[in-house]
């Protein structure tokens, strides 16, 4: 028997159609509920919307440059430097990336990485480099403060891309969280993998792993040591990608390769999403392990659209009050879809 349950019921609704003459119809939707977090989808294969086009246009695009904090123009002026205690020089750089404080903190460590000077780069424009250099300048921040104050374990390296998803500024952008707590939804994970190790005596990931390579349905392959699946229970309207840094214990341990890899992989998906003309996306890429809970560092993208012809956001009353996501695609739909883009 399999030591993951993959929990999901099939639930119908009917009524009279009044696109064909009133006659009975009956609809199929499914819900889900994630084996580690509890956290529940209802997949509504009727709710998917294709896209022949829903760009920003360009005009829009050209105007949000003009009071651009993060363009070369106006960044070392405009944006806050680091108490020099932590960083003397005022923002760290790597490359084309910098890194500095967000102005607007939702943390005591809460800072943004610049990731090139290109006021917008199109999802399929990203370049290995400008993304490693981005992850590697946060991760050099996190490891300096890390030396300063050990007990701030907690961290997250976060992507807002475009407004859709939440991103304040069209520029390419990071967001880096360093707390002495986990998050609310790294927490719900890490009391999940307790549980588990508790009562299986392993460690959930690797089960979780070994057993989707086995199914194959929603495994889309991996990039060095780094393996990218489709979730079980989304947490977004077009699904959710999980990122799994297998044997990385904490933000730490990635090395340069990792990123490269975690890069290349973010590369594939953002090609697919250009087929799809989506170009939005939210991303979180969080520390291993917790206070007495081994884990590996993971992480969850999901892609963000608005709908024509309102721009409705994606997110309704189900997901903002119920925390039960919305998703209009079957996973195993998304993982044929976005299967070719890795192999
Ligand atoms: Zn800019």
């Amino acid at each position: 028997m399999p030591r993951i349950e993959f929990y999901q019921k099939e639930v119908k609704a009917w009524f009279l159609d009044p696109k064909n003459n009133f006659t009975e119809k009956e609809l199929l939707f499914e819900l889900r509920k994630d084996y580690l977090t509890g956290h529940v989808s209802r997949v509504l294969p009727f709710r998917r919307r294709r896209f022949s086009e829903n760009e920003t246009p360009l005009e829009v695009l050209a105007a949000s440059q003009k009071d651009c904090p993060f363009c070369s123009d106006k960044i070392f002026a405009l944006t806050p430097k680091f108490i020099s205690s932590f960083a003397p020089e005022g923002r760290i750089q790597r490359g084309r990336a910098v890194l500095f404080p967000n102005s607007f903190p939702y943390s005591r460590y809460n800072w943004v990485v610049v990731l090139s000077e290109e006021h917008v780069i199109p999802l399929d424009r990203f370049s290995n480099e400008i993304l490693r250099n981005g992850f590697l300048v946060a991760q050099e921040g996190i490891e300096r403060l890390r030396k300063k104050e050990p007990e701030l374990k907690y961290s997250s390296i976060n992507w807002n891309y475009f407004p859709q998803s939440g991103g304040g500024l069209f520029h390419p952008h990071l967001q880096v969280v360093i707390e002495d707590s986990p998050t609310t939804s790294h927490q719900t994970v890490l009391e999940g993998l307790r549980k588990y190790q508790i009562e299986k005596g392993s460690l959930f990931w690797e089960d979780y792993l070994l057993e989707e390579i086995h199914m194959g349905t929603r495994y889309l392959g991996k990039q060095g040591n780094i393996h990218f699946l489709i979730a079980f229970s989304p947490r977004g309207v077009l699904g959710e990608i999980t990122i799994l840094f297998s044997h990385r214990l904490s933000m730490g341990e990635l090395t340069v390769d990792d990123w490269e890899d975690l890069s290349q992989g973010l590369i594939r998906l953002f090609r697919f999403f250009k087929t799809q003309y989506i170009e939005s996306f939210n991303l979180a890429i969080f520390s291993g392990n917790g206070e007495g809970v081994r884990s590996w560092v993971y992480a969850r993208l999901c892609p963000r659209i608005v709908l024509p012809p309102w721009n409705t956001s994606d997110i309704n009353y189900f997901e903002k009050l119920h925390n039960e996501v919305i998703c209009g695609v079957y996973p195993e739909e998304l993982c044929k879809e976005l299967k070719p883009f890795f192999t």
